[in-house]
């Protein structure tokens, strides 16, 4: 994408626009823009470019039925802005939502995946949407403008304003530190959110939830400055205890509300194996941990969840990890519905323990469930080398060199793989 000088605009009229600091902001009304020349235009425009950009990357999701959902969601908070706010669904396992000045919002499917249900989700767009009703970025960059991270701002826009930038982890990361907004903005917004929610039917309860669960997760976190969101949102129990007290007030008056949570659950289910084994990669166990509680406690998919848990097991690989995989996985196989790969990864672990009758089986069985498996043939192959080895056995019950080494390549890393030609894909 050709990148354009938007960024120039703000430059210009950071030098021109002197008296934008001390005029009031009003809160933006449906469908408005702003005006031509102001330093606001030249956010928006610069912000159209990043939105564009981003817009074109490969980590958007563009499910429909995803999308209109989240759009549900939007029209329900706040109908007369509906048709303002735009949004992409981002491929990253981090919790997080932003809002531009220009009503582009993005939605990061880590915080789809901690979202027990909908009114949680509801909760953090209003309080995006709260940021955009209230201006908030435009105040912020009036703040900054006489400052060195006025600077830094442009350097970000005009990176994401170029080529092929805007979906970088390392970017949206800067892009959300730049909009760390006051603490008093922060209140302002997730006061938004809770009456927006509120208003729309939601269980206003869950507002102050979702944030209790995140702050669960980050102090058990073994990388705890891996959360991208406070960065931008400083979350504490203050903010928990505010959001509890408005709760209590609110149902004290008669007030109730939704939380939606089988429709969330339907809506996001399809996708939720995918956000996990994207989680699962941050390496974070400890952190994964706590999400993977908290879905247990959403009941749904559990042998989906079992799976999930075997494996955050196996890619840990602490001692003892190996038998609580085993365990997690036999527990994913006694519900009705499971993953197939748990099979597979069961079938490898009953291997590596030296249980070939149940390696063998559980290859089996994958094959059976899964007859359309990419990975049929390779399967079938290491049934092939069991069976073989049991010939071997039979010959020579004293020593087996190829089965050894076979083992190394599957379980003791990338030479042994590197020396078989094959790459492991459980
Ligand atoms: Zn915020």
């Amino acid at each position: 994408m050709k990148s354009k000088p938007a960024y120039l605009w703000i430059l210009a009229l950071w030098l021109i626009c002197l008296s934008c600091a001390t005029t009031q902001v009003q809160d933006i009304k449906p469908g408005e823009k702003p005006a031509l020349e102001s330093d606001e235009a030249g956010l928006w425009m610069a912000m159209d470019d990043i939105e564009a950009n981003l817009k074109t990357s490969g980590r958007i999701e563009h499910d429909p039925d995803l999308n209109a959902y989240v759009k549900k969601i939007l029209c329900k908070l706040q109908p007369d802005y509906c048709n303002d706010i735009r949004y992409v669904i981002v491929q990253t396992p981090h919790f997080n939502a932003s809002m531009a000045p220009n009503g582009f919002m993005q939605v990061w499917t880590g915080l789809m995946l901690r979202a027990q249900n909908e009114a949680q989700l509801a909760y953090v767009l209003g309080h995006e949407m709260g940021h955009y009703q209230r201006r908030h970025s435009l105040k912020q960059w009036r703040t900054i403008r006489n400052t060195s991270s006025a600077l830094i701002f442009l350097q970000i826009v005009a990176a994401g304003a170029g080529v092929g930038f805007a979906g970088d982890i390392a970017y949206l990361v800067a892009m959300a530190g730049i909009f760390a907004y006051s603490r008093d903005m922060e209140r302002e917004a997730d006061d938004f959110g809770f009456e927006f929610m509120a208003d729309a039917g939601y269980d206003f309860h869950e507002a102050a939830n979702i944030w209790q669960a995140l702050i669960e997760e980050r102090d058990a976190a073994d990388q705890p400055d891996q959360f991208i969101l406070f960065a931008s949102h400083p979350t504490s129990s203050e903010r928990v205890n505010t959001l509890r007290k408005m709760a209590d007030h609110l149902e004290s008056q008669g007030r109730y509300g939704e939380s939606y949570q089988r429709e969330y659950l339907d809506a996001t289910g399809p996708f939720r194996a995918k956000w996990l084994k994207n989680e699962l990669r941050k390496r974070d166990f400890a952190a994964s941990q706590v999400v993977l509680k908290h879905l247990f406690n959403t009941g749904d998919r559990p042998g989906e969840l079992h799976y999930y848990q075997g494996e955050l097991y196996r890619m840990r690989a602490q001692e003892g990890d190996v038998e609580k995989a085993i365990a997690s996985y036999q527990k994913a196989l006694s519900h009705e519905k499971y993953p197939p790969a748990a099979l597979r990864s069961l079938g490898l672990l009953f291997w590596k323990a030296r249980k070939f009758e149940d390696a063998k089986d559980s290859f089996n069985n994958y094959l059976v469930v899964n007859p359309d498996a990419p990975d049929y043939e390779m399967i079938k192959s290491y049934l092939e080398e069991l069976q073989q080895n049991d010939q071997k056995q039979r010959d020579y019950p004293a020593g087996n060199r190829f089965f050894t080494e076979r083992l190394c390549a599957l379980h003791t890393g990338r030479a042994g793989q590197k020396r078989h030609g094959r790459r492991l894909q459980y």
